[in-house]
C-alpha cells in the first residue's frame, strides 16, 4: 500500500529519514499541508511565505526528477491527511518531528486516526536528549553545547534517493499559485529574489560558498559590512539541508570552526528551550517581567519598524530586513536592545515583527534572542546592560554597511556617519538620545525591582 511523507519544515530530499523509511515500504506521496485555520497554529509571516513558495515549488521539481511528486492540501494536518490516506488507500505517515507546540498538537491529532511515524533529523540532536547528569534539560546554553559537543559528530548525511515510487494514480492537489504565497501588489520581494535561492539546491550552493570561508567565521561574522557568515539560516529553518550536512562539510573543511559550530548548537538550544517551555515566544521567563512598565507608543514602534529612528546602524538593520528578509546577527542584537531599552516597549512587539519580516523567522530561535537580548529569558538576567548603538557601529566597523542601507546618508563621510551630527535631508533626528534613554531604562528598572 501506499505511506505519506508529511512534509513541513523538512523540504529536502537528503538526508530525510522520513522519505528513506517510507521509499522501503512502499509507492510515497510526498504531501505539504497548509493550515491557516486551526486556532493556535501559528500563521506564517509574509516574509516565510515568500520562500515557502518557492522552496515548494522547488521540492516538486527534485521529487519529479525523481518520478514523483509533491501534493498540496490547505486546511487542518490531520483532517487533510486523513482524507489524503483514504483516497490513496493508505495508512501510515512518515514526518520528521519538531518542536513548535501547534506541529506537536498536530501530530496528536493525526496519530488519532493515521499509523504516523515520527523520525528525527530537524536538529544535531534529538530536542529533549540532551540532559544533565541527574537526567533534566539544560536551561544554559554554555553547559547545553558541552554535553551536545560529547554526542558529535552526529550521523553521516544520507544522500537523497536516485528515484521514489509513485503510487498506481496520483490524488488531486492545489496549485502552488492558488496560494497566493508570494506578494504582486505591492510587491515588496524584489530584493528577496536578488539575494536568496530557495530551496535544496540553493542551500547546498550557498553551503559550498560559505566552506572556504568557514575558517575565518570567528573573525569576520560581527563585521555587517562583510559577508562572513553562511546566511544558510532559512534554509536551516525550512529544513532545505540537514544540520548534519552543515556540521560535517564545515567540520570536514578543517581549520578552526568550533565557534561556527557552536552558533548551529544555538539552534538545537532554543529547540531544546521551546520544547521546556513552548509558550517561550508569548510570556517572559524571568515572571516578574510580565509586569515591567512597557511603553505603548505606537510612533516609536513604527519609526523602529521602518528604519527611521535615527540611529544609523539601527535604521541600516531595519531597512536591511525590510528589503531582504534577513539582518545580520550583530545588528539583530543592537537593534532589538534599541527597541527595548532605549524606547523601553515590549519584546513581543519585536518578535512579532522579526517574525512576519524573516525569512528565517523561527519560533523557537526567534523567541530564545529576543528573551535573551531583553533579559526576560532563562539563561540571561541582562536588562541593565544596555547597547550603546553609537560605539556599537564604529566597533564593528559598519560605515559601509550604513551607507549601502540608508542612502540618506551616503555622502556622510566615515567618521561621521555613525553619528551624523549634521542631519542630512530627510534623515530623522533620533527618537531619543542616549544617555538619556539609559537613564529612562535604568530607572524603569530600578523601580519595577523594588516592586518585586
Ligand atoms: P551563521 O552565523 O552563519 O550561523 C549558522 C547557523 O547557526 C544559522 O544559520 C542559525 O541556524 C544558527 N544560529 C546562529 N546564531 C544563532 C542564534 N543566536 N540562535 C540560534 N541559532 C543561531 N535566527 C533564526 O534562524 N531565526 C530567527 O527567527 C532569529 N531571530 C533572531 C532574533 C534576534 C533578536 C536575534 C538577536 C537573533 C536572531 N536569530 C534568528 C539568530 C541569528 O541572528 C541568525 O540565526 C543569523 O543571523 C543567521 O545568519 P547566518 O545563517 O549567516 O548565521
Amino acid at each position: 500500500a501506499p505511506v505519506l511523507v508529511w512534509l513541513r519544515q523538512d523540504l529536502r530530499l537528503a538526508d530525510q529519514a522520513a522519505f528513506l523509511a517510507a521509499a522501503a515500504e512502499g509507492p510515497v506521496v510526498p504531501v505539504y499541508v497548509l493550515d491557516d485555520e486551526t486556532p493556535r497554529h501559528r500563521r506564517m509571516g509574509g516574509a516565510s511565505r515568500w520562500w515557502l513558495h518557492h522552496s515548494l515549488k522547488s521540492l516538486d521539481e527534485g521529487l519529479r526528477q525523481r518520478g514523483s511528486r509533491l501534493i498540496l492540501r490547505r486546511g487542518p494536518a490531520h483532517r487533510e491527511l486523513a482524507e489524503l490516506a483514504r483516497e490513496v488507500g493508505a495508512r501510515r505517515v512518515h514526518a520528521l518531528a519538531h518542536v513548535e507546540p501547534w506541529w506537536r498538537n498536530a501530530e496528536r491529532a493525526v496519530a488519532k486516526t493515521l499509523d504516523l511515524v515520527l523520525h528525527e533529523g530537524q536538529y544535531l540532536a534529538p530536542p529533549g536528549t540532551v540532559l544533565t547528569g541527574s537526567g533534566l534539560p539544560y536551561k544554559i546554553y554554555t553547559p547545553f553545547w558541552r554535553a551536545l559537543s560529547e554526542r558529535m559528530p552526529t550521523h553521516r548525511p544520507v544522500p537523497a534517493p536516485g528515484r521514489i515510487d509513485a503510487p498506481a494514480s496520483w490524488p488531486d492537489g492545489d496549485r502552488l499559485d492558488d496560494w497566493t504565497l508570494v506578494p504582486t501588489r505591492p510587491d515588496w520581494a524584489a530584493g528577496f529574489r536578488t539575494r536568496w535561492t530557495p530551496g535544496e539546491v540553493g542551500a547546498h550552493e550557498r553551503l559550498d560558498m560559505f566552506i572556504g570561508k568557514a575558517s575565518r567565521y570567528g573573525e569576520w561574522r560581527n563585521f555587517p559590512s562583510v559577508e562572513g557568515t553562511s546566511r544558510l539560516s532559512p534554509h536551516l529553518h525550512f529544513g532545505e539541508i540537514s544540520a548534519a550536512t552543515v556540521w560535517h562539510s564545515v567540520a570536514d573543511a578543517g581549520g578552526s570552526v568550533s565557534t561556527f559550530l557552536g552558533e548551529v548548537g544555538w539552534r538545537d538550544y532554543a529547540a531544546n528551550v521551546l520544547l521546556q517551555m513552548p509558550d517561550y515566544a508569548g510570556r517572559s521567563a524571568r515572571e516578574a517581567f510580565e509586569r515591567f512598565p512597557w511603553r505603548e507608543d505606537a510612533d516609536d514602534l513604527r519609526a523602529w519598524q521602518t528604519g527611521m529612528t535615527g540611529y544609523p546602524i539601527v535604521d541600516a538593520g531595519m531597512r536591511e530586513l525590510w528589503a531582504t528578509g534577513w539582518m545580520h546577527n550583530r545588528v539583530r542584537m543592537i537593534a532589538a536592545s534599541f527597541l527595548v531599552k532605549h524606547l523601553l516597549i515590549d519584546w513581543r512587539e519585536g518578535e512579532r515583527w522579526f517574525w512576519d519580516t524573516l525569512v528565517d523567522a523561527d519560533h523557537a530561535i526567534n523567541a530564545v534572542n529576543w528573551q535573551w537580548t531583553a533579559g526576560t529569558g532563562v539563561d540571561s538576567n541582562m536588562f541593565v546592560r544596555i547597547m550603546a548603538p553609537l560605539t556599537q557601529s564604529p566597533k564593528f566597523d559598519a560605515a559601509g554597511y550604513i551607507r549601502r542601507w540608508v542612502p540618506e546618508l551616503s555622502d556622510v563621510a566615515d567618521a561621521d556617519i555613525h553619528d551624523p551630527r549634521i542631519r542630512p535631508r530627510g534623515y530623522p533626528a533620533p527618537l531619543i538620545d542616549h544617555p538619556h534613554a539609559r537613564a529612562r531604562a535604568l530607572a524603569a528598572h530600578a523601580g519595577f525591582k523594588a516592586q518585586e
